[in-house]
């Protein structure tokens, strides 16, 4: 597998130049081959993480400094703007909604232009309005060479998959986010972490050549404890065993990147080492 970092979530209290110097620590330490770069703002970011930079403010110095430092890694993408960022794409106010829309436009042509190779984009419900858009911003993404990554939320893995299906565009795939998927079904279905890992491998196993990301990181099992999910390998209750499997049986070789706050720059290394042997 070719792991990664979702940059952003990952440096809890670091800025953008100083989380590109922790990536380049990880991969010399842990061998990491990828990196998503989450570009979003300080005034707008209500997350609790340290906010880094709009890609649209991306220019002069530090876009040379992000190209160089994409050029280390097979595989680097970006993490684009959400709704707790003002993103919605799917709006009734046809002003957010066409503001939205260009944003993220501008955002995957920015993206190109920073040599990334995919863009991650937050899925906004299971609609038939939402899959025009995303059929919209995937014929932007082929005309600028990067691919779009719709995420997951919880829920929606089985429409997204579909939809990815059915829009058919060589630019257009999916991110799998391990801990919403729990997060959703632990809540609404009364099963355990333990009950629901095979289903997650079972529906991994369903998206051969549909898969373009992962955000992989452990969850507590519970839906109440905080923080409950984007844990570090290892400091959950999930056995990755079988994720790890079922992304083999399907022949994924696109980025696995952990995604969870941690101020121990150790707990990247041994994360990987866990995802490594679960791979044996
Ligand atoms: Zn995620």
């Amino acid at each position: 597998m070719i792991y990664g970092v979702q940059l952003g979530a990952v440096t809890v209290g670091r800025d953008l130049r100083q989380g590109m110097a922790d990536c380049e620590y990880w991969r010399k330490e842990a061998g990491l081959e990828a990196v998503e770069i989450d570009f979003s703002h300080p005034a707008l970011f209500s997350d609790g993480l340290k906010a880094r930079v709009l890609i649209s403010e991306v220019d002069g110095a530090l876009e040379k400094e992000i190209i160089a430092f994409g050029r280390n890694y097979r595989i680097k993408g970006g993490h684009l703007l959400w709704t707790s960022m003002g993103i919605r794409l799917v709006s009734a106010d046809e002003r957010v909604r066409a503001a939205s829309f260009k944003t993220i436009e501008d955002s995957l042509k920015k993206a190109s232009e920073l040599r990334l190779d995919y863009a991650t984009l937050h899925a906004e419900g299971c609609t038939e309005d939402f899959k025009g858009i995303l059929a919209r911003l995937s014929k932007t993404a082929e005309g600028c060479k990067v691919a779009l990554v719709v995420e997951n939320m919880g829920g929606d893995e089985e429409w997204l998959a579909k939809t990815v299906r059915e829009i058919n565009s060589p630019r257009l795939s999916m991110t799998l986010d391990v801990g919403h998927f729990y997060n959703f079904h632990i809540s609404k279905s009364n099963k355990t972490a333990g009950e629901l890992t095979p289903l997650l491998a079972g529906f991994i196993k369903t998206c051969k050549g549909v898969l373009g990301n992962v955000h992989m990181h452990d969850h507590s099992g519970q839906t109440k404890t905080h923080p409950v999910d984007h844990l570090p390998i290892g400091k959950g209750v999930l056995d990755f065993r079988p994720l790890i499997s079922a992304l083999g049986a399907i022949g994924y070789s696109n980025s696995v990147n952990l995604e969870y706050g941690s101020a121990d720059r150790r707990d990247i290394v041994e994360s990987v080492k866990i995802l490594r042997s679960a791979e044996k």
